[in-house]
């Protein structure tokens, strides 16, 4: 089957682990998992950005050595990321030497071919952004609207990389393909910034200002621009210039972000790698914002900041995963402890939970501990478990980073309709009818066989839960191999004995 390459942002490190990163590194590791699933190879990248001037500022701050202190900051997103369970192949940080080789070889490759030239540049400097800002970029007060801050007035002379000649190349590009860019209507946000003609990037930064940072090839009084650096860990992870199976990887990249990030990822991006004839990324992922409880932006001053380890000390890490799935497609989405809470009790303890729970201890009880086998297999039971496998198959084939939602939506529906069916069935009643003894077996088992798939399909989001109820139904966790995974009704096995049952979600009151 075709092989995925997912990527992450690789995230600044000079600041804590937020949301915004816990999300889409949840959701690269959703969609890995759904294309195991498919059955298709995959190779998920995440990582830290530790080049430029704020992180140099912190470094100089602390007193600490830069190599220690850097390695303290990743550990952080690391640390976070094992908590979620997030299975990555990779985890880049931009200080390693293999990342530098790559920014060093393409920089030297832009300057052979001419399309890096040096010149003085006077602008107004954000040292916030890192970046010459236009006065078009300034809010009213003549501040950088991300820092609130005014820029410096600064003359610089640094290498700049001509990416206006690209221009009408990305445009068509863009147009080429409706599916490069979704949710599509953020191909607009890029083509309105392609409306005016672009300036040429600099990408360098002298080194009496900014010393962290790769040393330009071609002149060591100078480093990289850390933007420039960091966009090339796509390329670095899966072995550019060194890998056989470079090719195989990138041709089908498929980079995840959140909407900030789009000019650098969709303009500078395709043109860097254009200019050294290599392919443009495959599609692009773009999610929005996680906002407070009732749209307010997240500040520490309105007390709505949400920390990603304080959720999953409240719910766990499926918990917390499982919300993160549910709330967010291609826009903003809200959260706030109690929304997280709520969900949690609502949609895993009351409903998912409680519904494992009834049908398991029923079985348990009266089979001792194992399926029940079938003497005769009746229609609508059997049509039940087709529902369920023609959902699950359905759904994982076309989940996609923006439908994440709608694999939790359909779980959802699943876990209603088997409710409903074990409460219309009440075997609790026929049970204790001789005659009606074969179809309390398909019943029952057939409740079981859908349980069974259900937890399959949710493996993705809660894996380790998805795990534990899998288990206790005398089947198998989803493998982690890349192997077709198939939904078909019968798949449990006749007698096969229950493994632990424990409370999946137990409720949490706070
Ligand atoms: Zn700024």
């Amino acid at each position: 089957m075709a092989p995925r390459y997912y990527t992450t942002p690789i995230y600044y490190v000079n600041g804590d682990p937020h949301i915004g990163h816990a999300h889409t590194t949840v959701m690269g590791d959703i969609l890995k998992r759904l294309n195991l699933m498919r059955g298709d190879d995959t190779f998920y990248s995440t990582g830290t950005d530790e080049h430029g001037q704020k992180n140099q500022e912190a470094i100089e701050k602390s007193g600490m050595d830069a190599e220690i202190y850097l390695s303290k900051l990743s550990d952080r997103f690391r640390e976070l990321f094992d908590r979620l369970n997030i299975q990555y192949d990779c985890y880049i940080r931009t200080t390693f030497e293999s990342h530098k080789t790559v920014v060093t070889k393409v920089l030297a490759h832009l300057h052979e071919k001419a399309l890096i030239y040096k010149k003085d540049y006077t602008g107004l400097y954000c040292v916030g952004c890192e970046q010459f800002k236009k006065e078009s970029d300034l809010d009213g007060h003549g501040n950088c609207p991300d820092h609130q801050r005014p820029p410096i007035k600064q003359t610089e002379t640094n290498y700049f990389f001509k990416i206006s000649l690209f221009q009408d190349w990305l445009k068509k590009w863009l147009m080429s393909d409706d599916n490069l860019i979704q949710p599509l209507f953020y191909r607009n946000e890029v083509l309105a910034m392609l409306v005016e003609p672009l300036e040429d990037l600099c990408i360098s930064r002298p080194k009496s200002r900014v010393w962290l940072g790769i040393e330009l090839p071609f002149d060591t009084d100078y480093v990289t621009y850390v933007w420039f650096d960091a966009l090339l860990n796509y390329i670095t992870n899966v072995g550019y210039g060194i890998s056989s199976d470079f090719d195989k990887w990138w041709n089908n990249s498929i980079h995840l972000m959140a909407k900030d990030i789009i000019k650098t990822h969709i303009i500078y991006w395709p043109i860097m790698l254009k200019a050294i004839d290599v392919a443009p990324p495959s599609r692009f992922r773009i999610h929005g914002y996680w906002v407070g409880e009732g749209g307010q932006k997240m500040a520490k001053s309105l007390g709505n900041v949400i920390e990603p380890n304080d959720m999953i000390d409240l719910v766990g890490p499926d918990g917390f995963r499982f919300y993160l799935a549910k709330s967010m497609g291609g826009t903003d989405a809200q959260i706030s402890k109690a929304l997280v809470l709520s969900t949690y009790n609502t949609d895993l303890a009351n409903n998912l939970g409680n519904l494992h729970s009834r049908v398991v201890k029923f079985v348990d009880k009266r089979f001792a501990g194992r399926v029940p086998p079938k003497t005769r297999t009746f229609p609508e039971d059997r049509a039940l478990q087709e529902y369920v496998a023609e959902k699950a198959n359905e759904t994982v084939m076309n989940c996609d980073l923006i439908s994440i939602p709608n694999l939790i939506a359909t779980s959802l529906e699943i876990a209603d309709r088997l409710n409903l069916y074990f409460n219309d069935a009440a075997p609790w009643k026929m049970v204790k009818i001789e005659e009606e003894k074969e179809r309390v077996h398909s019943v029952l088992y057939a409740m079981l066989d859908c349980l069974r798939m259900l937890f399959e399909l949710l493996t993705p989001v809660i894996p380790e839960t998805a795990s534990k109820a899998l288990v206790s139904l005398g089947s198998k966790p989803v493998g982690v191999a890349a192997a077709r995974h198939t939904f078909l009704p019968d798949g449990l096995r006749q007698h096969a004995t229950f493994g632990e049952i424990v409370d999946l979600f137990p409720r949490i009151d706070n």
